[in-house]
């Protein structure tokens, strides 16, 4: 017989051989991909930290023949301090994300997939140029994701002074690429992030010299999300383990005041005699079936507040009206923004926006945008439980719509966890949470398209009367 071999691999070699589960599956989708992950960081780096967004996105051609292109991103955010720069674009998955806050990152992933994937096709490191808030200087590295060791490689480190009121980050990645037919996609994706985000100036510089550029049409953001400690409902014995080495509290009680939302003194008292537990013990002492009954008294337990919103940032009514009708230029708009919701112990919100008519071209079924965290989610449509519930539970002829029509549905789910099918992050599964809020909200707003244009008929009843 032969002999098998046996040996580990780390987390960086993992995604190198996968990377198509990251979005990196061909020279198209890695274009797409990466300019994706770097907005979207960018977007983080501003908007979450109460930032008006400037990023201009570059995409140049190095090499015609051998279809080597240059993505350059631009941003004015925080910037990242140097001594977790190389960490940030070398480790696969360190991040600054890992809390319960909105952002549109929660892997550790999506950057560090880019700079494996141009170092694969073109041996070239990354360039970082980084300029934290409050640092005098500015950084400049170029750095690798080490693959058999998920190390950081940095091949080249400065830095020097700045003008004082800079900060932000520049990344320019090379990488083999299917530009000609990524276009498309790209244009739509720079649109769709733009529609959602009315407060941001984005600009576009394309390798056939395009210049695209959506300014800022207000200076209004939305509430920046808020860190938020763990809901009870969401904790397993693993997290419970977790929280239990952090923490500093000297009774079971006081950690449970502590580290969990809506939990009080009386509600603590509670759980520790349903689990059958001293209330003045040490949690560092907790046996292991100790924290199952701890755990599974917080699942028995029925009247725990609901998750709280805060750690939520919706992108608003108002601001999805005024994205919705600055880009897509339509003759009716109208969004609602739902109540938070929860799904296993996350919070969520969603938000739907609707409009119809005026430069929209008719299709014959509604065309649907789609946002998780106010990223645009541009492939899978059809698997995804925004489609089941826009394109196939509603009957759109209730509403007085009759395909062909010029439709689009604006969708947005916001979580601190989205159930997203992959780490592309490109569908969002069917919870059922979720697809009920979905319904409600795209019935809300559809019953305001219908009152609409029930009036419409009737002014042009009317009209046609005083003609004939
Ligand atoms: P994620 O976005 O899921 O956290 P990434 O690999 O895309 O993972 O990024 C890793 C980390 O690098 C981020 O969590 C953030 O702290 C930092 N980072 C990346 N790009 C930027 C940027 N443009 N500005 C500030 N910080 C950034
Ligand atoms: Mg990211």
């Amino acid at each position: 017989v032969r002999r098998e071999q046996y040996r580990g691999m780390g987390a960086a070699e993992f995604f190198y051989r996968n990377k198509e589960i990251a979005g990196f599956g061909n020279p198209v989708r890695a274009i797409y991909q990466t300019i994706r992950e770097l907005v979207e960081n960018s977007l983080d780096a501003t908007e979450v930290h109460g930032i008006l967004p400037r990023i201009t996105i570059q995409v140049e051609e190095v090499d015609k023949e051998k279809g080597v292109y240059r993505v350059i991103v631009d941003d004015n955010g925080i910037g990242i301090p140097p001594d977790k720069a190389p960490y940030a674009f070398g480790r696969v998955l360190y991040s600054s994300k890992y809390v319960a806050r909105q952002t549109r990152g929660m892997y550790g992933l999506g950057v560090k997939m880019a700079v494996l994937y141009g170092q694969m096709t073109t041996g070239k490191p990354t360039v970082v140029i980084t300029s934290p808030m409050g640092y005098s200087k500015s950084y400049k590295f170029k750095v690798k994701v080490g693959v058999k060791t998920n190390e950081p490689e940095v091949l080249e480190r400065s830095e020097a002074f700045k003008s004082a009121k800079w900060h932000g980050t520049r990344v320019i990645i090379e990488l083999e690429a299917d530009w000609r037919r990524a276009r498309n996609k790209v244009l739509e994706y720079v649109k769709r992030t733009a529609i959602v985000s009315p407060y941001a100036d984005i600009t576009l510089v394309t390798p056939e010299g395009l210049l695209i550029r959506y300014p800022r049409t207000t200076t209004k953001l939305p509430r920046p999300p808020k860190e938020v400690k763990p809901h009870p409902k969401g904790v397993d014995v693993e997290m419970m383990k977790q929280l239990i080495d952090k923490t500093t509290a000297k009774s079971l009680v006081q950690f449970l005041v502590s580290e969990f939302q809506s939990i009080g003194p009386k509600t603590a008292q509670t759980l520790v005699s349903m689990a059958h537990l001293d209330p003045s013990m040490n949690p560092k002492a907790l046996t292991d079936s100790q924290i199952k009954a701890l755990v599974d008294a917080f699942r028995e337990y029925p009247r725990f507040k609901p998750p709280s919103a805060e750690a939520l940032s919706p992108i608003g009514e108002e601001l999805i009206k005024i994205g919705l009708r600055s880009v897509l230029k339509p003759e009716f708009v109208e969004a609602v923004t739902r109540r938070p919701s929860a799904y296993e112990g996350h919070p969520f919100i969603v938000e739907v926006g609707i409009a119809y008519g005026g430069e929209i071209p008719p299709s014959d079924a509604p065309i649907l945008y789609r946002y998780a965290n106010k990223i645009p989610l541009l492939y899978d449509e059809k698997s995804d439980v925004a489609w089941k519930v826009v394109g196939e539970s509603i009957d759109w002829s209730n509403y007085k719509v009759t395909f062909p029509a010029p439709l689009v549905v604006l969708t947005h789910i916001a979580s601190t966890k989205i159930p997203y099918k992959g780490v592309g992050k490109e569908s969002v599964a069917d919870i059922p949470e979720i697809e009920k809020e979905l319904k409600l909200a795209v019935q809300e707003v559809a019953r305001k398209l219908k009152a609409y244009l029930t009036k419409k008929e009737k002014e042009e009843e009317v009209q046609k009367r005083v003609v004939t």
